[in-house]
């Protein structure tokens, strides 16, 4: 558990089969409609669309290791706004440990959906179809690779996703981000 003064952070992991996570958890054609009507979409490198085959980038890996942490702030009731500051720090340390097992084991990390980490927010050189500055930090999201992470969180982790319905952050946050490999077993904490 990580814990900070504003937050707790729990986290869970599941191991699949990554073809048997494809096939129950990948719908597209769906996902690919919600990533449309998202501000980013085509905006940031890290989102869709993408200038790659995504049945050939998910393709060749064995096991899926997926993570989730629950994130539960110490104060009930703060806006949502403040939402992106609680999930930067497990943010932060769930892409530095995924780049570093793709270092350790190759396979392929996928990063949590939302502004990417890497250039202060708006700065992002996709709009003016620059490169971007990043690419060795920056993965795709299971969400942008088609995933439906409302139902991976609740069927892996029985844990359900919560949406504000009043411009509050919810009793808590679920942060899920993955690692495609076929290095046998892998511990997420060592
Ligand atoms: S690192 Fe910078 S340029 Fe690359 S996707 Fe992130 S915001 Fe865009």
């Amino acid at each position: 558990m990580n814990r900070s003064s504003e937050h707790t952070a729990l986290d869970f992991t599941a191991t699949l089969p990554a073809a048997d996570f494809i096939a129950r958890f990948r719908d597209p054609e769906r996902i690919a409609a919600y990533c449309r009507a998202c501000p980013n979409y085509g905006r940031s490198w890290a989102c869709p669309p993408f200038g790659f085959d995504m049945d050939d980038y998910l393709a060749g890996y064995r096991t899926a290791l997926i993570i989730a942490t629950k994130i539960t702030p110490s104060n009930p009731g703060l806006p949502f706004r403040e939402a992106g500051r609680l999930f930067r720090p497990e943010r932060v340390r769930h892409e530095s440990r995924l780049l570093d097992m793709e270092r350790r084991y190759g396979g392929r990390a996928f990063a949590y959906a939302g502004t990417c980490l890497y250039c202060p927010e708006g700065c992002c050189t996709r709009p003016a179809e620059a490169p971007c500055r990043h690419p060795e930090w920056v993965r795709p999201s299971l969400e942008a690779c088609g995933f439906d992470l409302c139902r991976t969180s609740e069927e892996l982790f029985g844990i359900p996703l919560l949406w504000s319905c009043d411009g509050r952050i919810p009793e808590y946050l679920m942060l899920v981000s993955g690692f495609f490999h076929n290095a046998g077993t892998i511990e997420w904490e060592e």
